[in-house]
């Protein structure tokens, strides 16, 4: 489709148009049109209003190339984004491929190539878009017939309506995109965002990643130059410290710059972190087979689901073993330390046996970090025996447990979040009745 407004100061003139060659479609629009209101003008394959209102409102798009989708529309609900993709494809998308289940659309503005992608994630389906032709060459204009010269790049994306939950697109491969080592002179962000999976685009290319924590992150050399930071996801104020950088140094811009730059163990002294095995895609396997496989395991059965005989999803680990080379477990010289904590809340919930939002729960959380002063000194610096004078034994016993890593660890797999539990379900009940006295 084609459309433009059209002004004539001196009568006053303000035209809203657009062209087609699909006869049905057009009618639609002037059916959809008329039912504003306007007054619809057709001919041939082109239909007018002519409204001041509509004709400002449009202006604001500007020409093909610089074309946009306005962050309220792009910020509407899932089902108003759907009717948008659908009418904004019977109007610019192409329907291509053997079984004609193929959907693209081509424009030469990279702002609304964005957007599209943005829709494509916002309704849940993938996105990516590629160069369709450079500038300068020639097409016909779809009104008019006459042959112009492209005044700019023009992008095609390509729409895919089945989501698979990989992590990797396995597309890549299939339209010879080739995977390399690249400097990277652009910002880098550490993220973290409440379901632990997140939306990468580069190149139009969009991944699904994950977390990962330092020991995923040793096990690729390439890495060993840069010091590596973890920051915490704030979604909501406690969890603001979930991750954290512990330096000892002057506390201004200055100093940590250098201090990162320069990778000082003296006084970058470690950093905190959040468990990636809680990830939805940490592990490989099947949800509906119950099938958890580290990367190794799935290996060993040729990436297949030992039950389903389907391909496996692969999650993050995967993707660590695909790039590492070195081994599991290995330790960068150079590397700084790392504590992976878990929230004090959560081990109260855990000790106590309740819900971690409880009102219990809450209440002996406040209690104790007004006790030592921040639920980081109580779960990094107190002595271990003035954990056990002060607190309940199993509160006492979780800190401890879960600072010598002693957890049972349940990683997550095919979009189900893993599991950590700091007490065996099997341990002595007698704690649990101790613990009663309190
Ligand atoms: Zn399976």
């Amino acid at each position: 489709a084609e459309g433009w407004v059209t002004q004539d100061n001196k009568r006053g003139s303000y035209a809203v148009c657009l062209a087609n060659n699909n006869q049905d479609l057009l009618e639609e629009m002037q059916k959809l049109l008329k039912g504003f209101g306007y007054q619809v003008y057709r001919r041939k394959n082109v239909i007018r209003v002519r409204d001041y209102q509509l004709f400002c409102y449009l202006k604001q798009f500007g020409k093909c190339s610089d074309k946009f989708i306005p962050k309220e529309i792009k910020s509407l609900s899932k089902k108003y984004l759907e009717i948008l993709l659908r009418y904004y494809l019977k109007g610019d998308g192409h329907i291509h491929g053997r079984t004609q289940k193929g959907l693209s659309a081509t424009t030469s503005s990279i702002h609304l190539r964005d957007d599209l992608q943005e829709i494509a994630l916002k309704i849940g389906i993938s996105a990516y878009y590629k160069m369709h032709s450079k500038k300068g060459s020639p097409f016909r204009s779809p009104c008019t017939g006459k042959i112009y010269s492209q005044r700019g790049d023009v992008w095609v994306v390509y729409f895919i309506r089945q989501n698979n939950h990989t992590i990797m697109p396995s597309t890549i491969k299939k339209f010879n995109y080739t995977e390399s080592w690249v400097d990277y002179k652009g910002k880098v962000y550490c993220i973290s965002v409440p379901n632990r999976v997140i939306y990468v685009r580069r190149n139009g290319i969009p991944v699904w990643c994950g977390n990962s924590d330092p020991p995923m992150n040793w096990r690729l050399s390439k890495l060993d130059k840069f010091s590596l930071v973890s920051n915490s996801d704030s979604h909501s104020p406690q969890r603001i410290g979930r991750e954290a950088n512990v330096f000892d140094c002057e506390v201004n811009y200055w100093e940590i710059k250098r201090v990162l730059e320069a990778k000082d163990k003296d006084k970058f002294l470690y950093t905190v972190e959040f468990f990636p095995q809680e990830g939805k895609y940490h592990y490989d396997g099947h949800r509906n087979c119950k099938v958890r496989l580290h990367p190794k395991e799935t290996k060993k059965h040729g990436g297949i689901c030992p039950v389903c005989g389907r391909p496996l999803t692969r999650g993050v680990l995967n993707r660590v073993e695909e790039l590492a080379d070195r081994e599991e477990g290995f330790v960068p010289q150079n590397s700084i330390g790392y504590k992976s904590l878990v929230p004090l809340s959560e081990i109260i919930a855990e000790a106590r046996g309740m819900d971690r939002s409880s009102k219990a729960v809450e209440k002996e959380y406040v209690k104790l970090v007004r006790e030592f002063g921040s639920e980081f000194n109580l779960l990094v610096n107190v002595e271990e025996n003035q954990l056990f004078s002060q607190l309940p034994p199993k509160i006492a016993e979780g800190i401890k447990k879960v600072r010598e890593g002693k957890l049972n660890i349940l990683p997550g797999f095919d979009g189900e979040y893993g599991v950590i539990k700091i007490f065996d379900q099997t341990e002595d009940k007698s704690k649990d009745a101790q613990l009663t006295l309190f």
